[in-house]
């Protein structure tokens, strides 16, 4: 692969202002890719990532759609078109957390997971596919988690949405199997990024536990490697997914969790 590979190419990365997002947002950026970003966030931080990635030598754009809003998410896609010339990448990776139990967990915390975790990937799919069939080459990278793939007590709406993803990630590698656009799912385990940030701090406090023990704890539960995975190494799978070597890639749910799965 070339350090260049995607020069020319155009990539939407939803949920880029922020961790695991802006990491593949950066490395898109760095094989040349122009990119479209999005999230929520300060305006002025957001600027300030728009001009950092812009050193880089490649267009960039910001669009601000909320992933609760199909037709916001259709302007993402269109925008990105017009600004950027094509959407020949997509990476649905916008995602949110509530942790409760089934019984007590609160219906709009429900609807506002399934969302943005899934329906805002189908949504996304939908305005871009046509595009990318028309081009004659595409990639769709839905960032599910090992959530896709097993589950943990009190994430139900997340467990579920993230299995969706990977049901819908099938459906969309089998309907473009004999065509030059490939879709599949990257399954991160812990990344300690703003999402997991939240989740050490509340296990701090509930359990009055310093910042670092709730941190080792966390990760060690569930990683036989004892290390997170960063936002790095899952944008260089995201880069192989855009590469040559995986056209025949399809409908696949890759698992980067420190070993989780394996077990
Ligand atoms: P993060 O909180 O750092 O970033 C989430 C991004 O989504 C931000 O840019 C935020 O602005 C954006 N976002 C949230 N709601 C939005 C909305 N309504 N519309 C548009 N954008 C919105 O989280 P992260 O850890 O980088 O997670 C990114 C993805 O990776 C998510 O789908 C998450 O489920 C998945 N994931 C994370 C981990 C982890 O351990 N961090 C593990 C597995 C999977």
């Amino acid at each position: 692969m070339s350090e260049q590979s995607l020069r020319g190419r155009c990539a939407v990365v939803t949920g880029s202002t922020s961790g695991i997002g802006l990491g593949l947002a950066t490395r898109l950026a760095q094989a040349g890719a122009n990119v479209m970003l999005n999230g929520m966030g300060d305006a002025a931080e957001i600027a300030r990532i728009q001009q950092s990635l812009t050193a880089l030598d490649v267009k960039v754009a910001y669009h601000g759609a909320d992933m609760t809003r199909p037709t916001e998410i259709a302007d993402l896609i269109a925008t990105a078109e017009k600004e950027l010339g094509a959407v020949d990448v997509l990476v649905s990776n916008a995602g949110v957390q509530h942790v409760a139990p089934v019984a007590s967990f609160p219906d709009a915390q429900w609807e506002r997971i399934i969302s943005i975790n899934l329906s805002a990937a189908f949504y996304g799919a939908k305005a871009a596919l046509p595009g990318m069939l028309a081009r004659g080459w595409g990639r769709i990278i839905n960032i599910a988690s090992v959530h896709g793939l097993v589950a943990s007590a009190n994430k139900s709406a997340y467990v579920a949405a993230k299995h969706g993803v990977v049901g819908l990630t099938k459906v969309i590698a089998l309907e473009t199997a004999e065509t030059p656009v490939t879709c599949n799912a990257i399954c991160p385990g812990g990344v300690l990024t703003p999402l997991v940030d939240q989740q050490i701090r509340a296990r701090a406090k509930s359990e009055g536990k310093t910042y670092e023990a709730a941190k080792l704890e966390l990760v060690g539960e569930k990683h036989p490697s004892k290390e997170f995975v960063t936002p790095e190494q899952l944008a260089d799978l995201a880069l192989f997914l855009c590469s040559p070597g995986a056209a025949q890639m399809r409908g696949q749910a890759l698992a980067m969790d420190g070993g989780w799965t394996a077990q």
